[in-house]
């Protein structure tokens, strides 16, 4: 069977304001061109797949059936936009916040690769020819070490980050990244 190519997206800072662990439904608020970045990586033939740490679950700050929350209400609010997110990965864990199973060396917290890995198997991508876009150094790094390269954006904590030479581009914002990306395709 033919492997499809995505773009791995960071969530919080990459596709919604990074508020610091996101604990209540009405701290969501999608960043202004989501919905269009995300329609763009479908028109490209692309899986949207979401790869993102929350240790909030570790720390005790909201239980993973919160973010099964949170993930549907972004799905609703992008359906409306016609545009959607083939599917959400995330760690819960943290290495010494918490009590087990939460409280674990993963091998999936970014910059760990297991959940791009992970994503990949269940989804059939084909990393290699797939990208990572976050707003840390972290999700670049993760993205690096699963086979796909990197791109920071500005939003969210992107703003802070000095260390240009992991990403391939940098991108003020998401729609400007997987722009960057379709450019890359056509030449
Ligand atoms: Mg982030
Ligand atoms: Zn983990």
């Amino acid at each position: 069977m033919k492997k499809h190519p995505a773009v791995f997206l960071d969530r919080d800072g990459t596709i919604h304001e990074e508020v610091g662990y996101l604990s209540r439904i009405d701290q969501l608020k999608l960043f202004p061109d989501t919905a269009e970045a995300l329609r763009m990586i479908r028109e490209m033939g692309r899986l949207a797949v979401v790869i993102t740490n929350q240790s909030g679950v570790a720390r005790g700050f909201f239980e993973e059936s919160f973010l099964d929350e949170v993930h549907r209400e972004i799905e609703n609010r992008l359906e409306k936009e016609g545009a959607r997110i083939d599917g959400f990965y995330y760690c819960p864990h943290h290495p010494h916040s918490g009590n087990p199973p939460y409280r674990r060396d993963c091998d999936c917290r970014k910059p760990k690769p297991g959940l791009i890995l992970r994503a990949a198997e269940e989804m059939n991508i084909d990393i290699g020819r797939s990208y990572m876009i976050g707003d840390m150094i972290k999700d670049i790094q993760a993205g690096v070490r699963a086979g796909a390269p990197g791109i920071l954006v500005r939003t969210g904590y992107g703003g802070n980050v000095v260390r240009t030479d992991l990403p391939l581009y940098v991108a003020p914002n998401l729609l400007d990244a997987v722009k960057w990306i379709r450019e890359q395709e056509a030449t």
